[in-house]
Formats: C-alpha cells, structure tokens, sequence
C-alpha cells in the first residue's frame, strides 16, 4: 500500500508542478492588472508627481524582482538534484573534493569512513552520515530532510538553499499582495458595484486574494519550522530522534549534544553558506549558490568531541539508525 502511494506520488509530481506555476502566476497577473493600476497611475499624466512617479518605479522594480526570486528559487529548488550515491554523482563531488581538498576535510573523511562504514539495505550504495533512502525517488539522498511533491524533488543536502529561499521569497509576496491588494479585493466582492476597469476577471482576483492569504499561511508555517530547524542544525528527520535521545539523556542526567550544531548564528551561516567564499548580502541574490561540504562528511563541534568516546559513537550509531526510518513527505 505504501509502495503504491510513493508511485502515485511520483507519477503526479509533474502535475504539482504545473499547478503551482499556474497558480503562483495567476496571482502575479492579478497584481499587475489590477493591484498595481490600482495603487499607481499607469499614465503617468502631468498631474502625477514626481515622488508618484518614484513610488511607482520602486515598487515596479521590487516586484520584478521578487517574482524573479520565486520563480528562479523554485526552478532551482526543482532542477537541482539534492545529492545522492549514484555513481555519477559520487564522480561529480569527488571532482569537487579534489578542488577544494584540504588535510581537514581528508582527515575527516578517511576517519569517518574507516570508522563508520554503512550500506543502505534499499539500494545497497555506500550510505554517508545523514543520508536517507527516500521511498519516492527511491534512491538514497544526502543530508535529506523530506519528499516534497510541490517540486517533483527530495529536499536534501544541494537544494534545501533553494527550497527555503523560494518559501521565503513567497511569504513576503504573498504579504505585500495581501497588504495593497486589500482594496482591489473588496471592490472585487461588490458584483453589483461600478463596471470592474481591469482586464484581469473580477471572480479571479478574488480567488487569487484568498489564495495568497492560503498560501502565505501554509508556507508561513513550513517555513518558519525550517527556520527552526536552520538554526538548531537539524533535519526533519534528525528532529524526532533528537527530540527522543533528548529525552533518554534527560532521565539519565546527561546533557545531549547535537554534534552538527555550532550555535544559532553559526548555524544560519553554514546553512546559507556565508562567509568564506561568499558574502552575506549574496543571500538576496538570485544566482546559483552551492551549499557548504559534499553533503557526505559534516563537521561536528567541539562539544561532540568532548565527549568520551563511547558516546560519540553512540551518537553516531543513533544517527545512523534514524535513516533507516520511514521516509517524511509533505503535501
Ligand atoms: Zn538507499
Ligand atoms: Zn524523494
């Protein structure tokens, strides 16, 4: 029955995809024809000031923007493969190891490796820390957190960037179409009203409202949960079995340690990747932007190595034990 539900899922991804453009689009028409005619004089008649003229080209030029950012994050969310253990791919972060190799990092891998060995009981490939076999792709991703039907794609170590940014760039239009689309909104419910000016359909763009109002919602939530798990250097999956060893460590009066966090600032710059190779202020640019590491070996902090040894590699186990758990998806 699961088996049947993951095909099904797979099969319809393409049509998730194309629902969301068309409905993401047809609430960026609204705007531009009616919220922005309504907010700003298109003619741009003599009686028009300057400081209208302004306004009219800054919000001109920030919404261009911001639908630029939805559109080139979701695409990117969608085309970028997550990271796996095929063969391909297995030559492709190796050719990017050799490049930016350091004897950290081959240290580090050499350890992990020789200590840590594991294979995935599905597809049977060498499995790194916090991979997971995803049942949909069926194929194990690296650093997954979920599958998400909405891009057709795991979220995963190469794409999480991209996933969190388009949900990010959505959230805030969705809020300033929700702010000045107010009025057009309202008028758009009074059917026995004036004649509607637009050439965007009346009953379309009060759908398109309350559809931002949705979709502003649901992603809010999603979003702010990943912001969360951003912070605490965690994912999806990796939340529960923490929540869990919290709770063992607890009752034996020892002190847990995530041993993939380096503190809330800290972890927010190795998940945007800023600042070794790219500045902070390139998190508002809509460039490819690869994410910190392969995506197999993950630095741990300090605190991990504090640890007697036996409990480092408890941890390891138990993070290791967790992949083999049913996969998340959302919808
Ligand atoms: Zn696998
Ligand atoms: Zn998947």
């Amino acid at each position: 029955m699961a088996k049947l539900a993951d095909r099904a899922m797979w099969v319809v991804g393409p049509l998730f995809i194309i629902l969301a453009f068309v409905l993401i689009d047809m609430c960026v028409l609204a705007y531009y024809l009616v919220v922005f005619p309504y907010c700003h004089d298109w003619s741009l008649s003599e009686e028009t000031s300057i400081l209208g003229k302004l306004n009219m080209i800054f919000a001109l030029l920030f919404t261009l923007y911001m639908v630029y950012c939805i559109h080139f994050h979701y695409y990117m969310a969608i085309k970028t493969h997550p990271g796996g253990m095929t063969k391909e791919t297995m030559e492709a972060t190796k050719a990017v190891d050799i490049e930016t190799a350091n004897n950290a990092q081959a240290l580090l891998e050499y350890e992990e490796d020789a200590m840590y060995p594991k294979t995935c009981k599905k597809c049977h490939l060498p499995k790194p820390e916090r991979a997971h076999h995803c049942s949909v792709c069926n194929a194990c991703v690296l650093r997954f957190d979920h599958h998400c039907p909405w891009i057709h794609n795991c979220v995963g170590h190469f794409n999480h960037r991209y996933f969190v940014l388009f949900m990010t760039y959505m959230i805030l239009s969705a809020i300033y179409f929700l702010v000045f689309g107010w009025e057009p909104f309202a008028a758009s419910l009074d059917i026995s009203g004036p004649e509607w000016p637009y050439y965007f359909p009346q009953p379309l763009m009060a759908f398109a409202y309350i559809l931002s109002g949705c979709m502003g919602l649901a992603l809010g939530g999603l979003c702010l949960w990943h912001y969360y798990l951003i912070i605490t250097a965690q994912t999806t999956v990796e939340f529960y079995s923490n929540h869990y060893e919290k709770g063992i460590a607890k009752s034996q009066g020892e002190i847990f340690v995530n041993m993939y966090s380096f503190g809330y600032c800290e972890n927010i710059r190795r998940f945007f990747n800023i600042g070794d190779k790219y500045p902070w202020y390139t998190v508002f640019y809509p460039v490819p932007i690869p994410p910190r590491g392969n995506g197999r070996q993950f630095e741990k902090c300090w605190e991990f190595y504090m640890l007697p040894e036996s409990q480092q590699q408890g941890a390891i186990l138990a993070n290791q034990e967790i992949q083999d758990l049913e996969n998340i998806k959302d919808l």
